[in-house]
């Protein structure tokens, strides 16, 4: 067998559903991964046990009191356990962004979901990591400025969201050196890129049922199992839009050479198609360990758990068209890509308030569109030098969106 050199991994978001897909390939190869570290938001009984699991240097809990809380039980101030943990804890923003760009790292995993992930992306994308990004808001919120980070820096950057991971497989070879995009889809021979999405559970539910529709039957993803967030935004396909937008920066397209086509099943994660008229997919059963093994093994393949593509049971893949009438979140994401500037920031700063506010039964979620849109109307976009004016915009957004869930939610 040949002799590897393990690499050390920071897994932003460890305790989340693409954390734990992650975690479960890391523990496949005990040769080729170490865990450094891993973070987590406040939840202190959903990191603990895989600490105990993968012993890393570093824990780190953006919550002060839930690190401090974590301190005492790895140290084991309670005398519950054999001998207390190694692990160092840490906590806030700057915590993340020093396990992410710690010198002994070099694989970062950001799985940190919304805004939040993005300054600890950043700080990994300046430390020259090679990046598995999830946390698709980052380049939402900041592609431009990402993007010219990517370029500047030896950090190699590998979608991980299905769709993204599967237009990188498709795209020719000369592309998949982890910079893709730089140089635009014309010189690759790409026509455009077709970015599949399943239609999320409600693309066949009567408009008139809208008006009812619960966080729980939000959140029920007909083919993927997804964190609550992410779900909401797949109901909404607002998802689609945020990835429309993440489709643009990874690889350097327009809007309009992006085209969204509905797959009930799942089964095609996304194509390229090419001047000649040829069209290539990549299949795969729906299981994020496939685009996470990809893109952690990245030019090699290794076994991610995922088993065979049973395409005779499978029988048939369908195909539809977006419906914008049904889905006003597709119509508003181009639009706030059209704007340019700060609008795609704003537009999620206003959906991931509004995902929230529904998610807590404040909100209505046929309310979820009508309060991003009035969010872009109320807040101008402006050009962004930094990653302080991205904040500015976002902090903006969330609290125009506050006052209009109150309004609306009074109603
Ligand atoms: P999740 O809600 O299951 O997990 C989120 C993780 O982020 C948790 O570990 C949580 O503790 C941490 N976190 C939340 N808020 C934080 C904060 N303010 N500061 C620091 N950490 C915080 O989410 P997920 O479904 O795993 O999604 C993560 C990201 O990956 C999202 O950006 C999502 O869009 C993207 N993504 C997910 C999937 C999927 O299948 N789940 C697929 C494609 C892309
Ligand atoms: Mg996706």
């Amino acid at each position: 067998m040949k002799d590897v050199t393990p690499k050390y991994i920071t897994v932003l978001g460890a305790t989340g559903s693409i954390g734990a897909s992650t975690l479960d390939v890391i523990a496949r190869h005990p040769d080729r991964y170490r865990v450094f570290a891993l973070t987590a938001n406040i939840g202190v009984e959903k990191l603990l046990p895989l600490i105990e699991r993968f012993q890393p240097s570093y824990a780190v809990l953006r919550d002060a009191a839930a690190a401090a809380q974590l301190r005492a039980c790895l140290h084991d101030k309670n005398g519950l356990r054999d001998k207390p943990l190694a692990t160092e804890v840490l906590s806030g923003c700057e915590g993340l962004i020093q396990v992410a760009a710690d010198p002994q790292v070099d694989v970062v995993v950001a799985a940190i979901v919304g805004a939040a992930g993005l300054e600890p992306t950043m700080a990994a994308v300046r430390a020259d990591k090679q990046i598995l990004l999830a946390n698709k808001e980052t380049l939402v919120m900041a592609g431009h400025l990402f993007m010219a980070a990517v370029a500047a820096s030896k950090a190699v950057l590998l979608p991980v969201d299905s769709e993204h991971n599967a237009i990188f497989q498709c795209l020719p070879a000369a592309y998949q050196d982890g910079s893709s995009g730089r140089r635009g889809l014309g010189a690759a021979g790409v026509r455009k890129i077709l970015l599949t999405g399943s239609g999320g559970p409600f693309r066949n539910t009567p408009l008139n049922e809208f008006v009812s529709i619960t966080p729980a039957q939000a959140i029920a993803h007909p083919n993927w199992s997804m964190g609550p967030k992410i779900s909401v935004d797949s109901a909404t396909m607002m998802n689609k839009g945020l990835e429309l937008i993440e489709a643009c920066w990874l690889f350097d397209a327009r809007p309009e050479q992006v085209q969204i086509v509905i797959h009930p099943q799942s089964v095609i994660h996304s194509m390229v198609e090419y001047n000649d008229g040829s069209i290539l997919a990549q299949l795969g059963n729906p299981d994020m360990r496939t685009p996470i093994a990809h893109a952690l093994a990245w030019p090699e393949r290794i076994t991610s758990g995922v088993g065979s593509l049973d395409l005779i049971a499978q029988a048939r893949l369908d195909f539809q068209a977006p419906d914008e009438q049904r889905f006003p979140c597709l119509r508003l994401a181009a639009e706030a890509m059209r704007r340019g500037g700060s609008a795609p920031a704003v537009l999620n700063a206003a959906n991931e308030i509004a995902v929230a506010a529904f998610l807590a039964g404040e909100l209505r979620f046929i309310d979820i569109p009508v309060l991003i849109e009035q969010v872009m109307a109320d807040v101008p976009p402006v050009e962004p030098h930094s990653l302080t004016d991205v904040q500015n915009a976002d902090r903006d957004a969330r609290r125009t969106a506050a006052t209009i869930v109150d309004q609306l939610a009074s109603r």
